[in-house]
Formats: C-alpha cells, structure tokens, sequence
C-alpha cells in the first residue's frame, strides 16, 4: 500500500507542478483543441482553432 501512496502522492505532485489541476472540482484539466466555425468578410466560413482546458468546471459549456 506504501507504494500506491507514494504514486498518488508523485502524480498529485506532477499535476499541481504542471499547474493543470482545478482549484474548484479537483480535477485534472485536460488539454483540448476546439474549433469554432466564424464567418468571414467575404460570406465564406473560417475556423478558427482554441486550446482550452477542460474540467467539471466548464465542459458544459464547451461541450454543450
Ligand atoms: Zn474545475
């Protein structure tokens, strides 16, 4: 059990040291390219591409 403990304590370690865990949920926030569709001038359709990070926090509004 000593390890188990050891390896959560080194991947909570990592996370906070990456900085990609939630503050307010806890969890990990994971990485994720989103592409939005905007028109452009010229009546066609552009896309435009956003790294965001998502966790329980707002993957309801990034999912929908
Ligand atoms: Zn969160």
């Amino acid at each position: 059990m000593a390890k188990q403990q050891s390896f959560a304590d080194k991947a909570m370690k990592a996370a906070m040291h990456a900085g990609l865990k939630c503050e307010k949920c806890g969890e990990i926030k994971q990485p994720t390219l989103l592409i939005d569709s905007v028109p452009s001038k010229h009546g066609g359709i552009r896309f435009a591409q956003t790294r965001v990070k998502v966790c329980k926090c707002n993957e309801k509004e990034i999912y929908g």
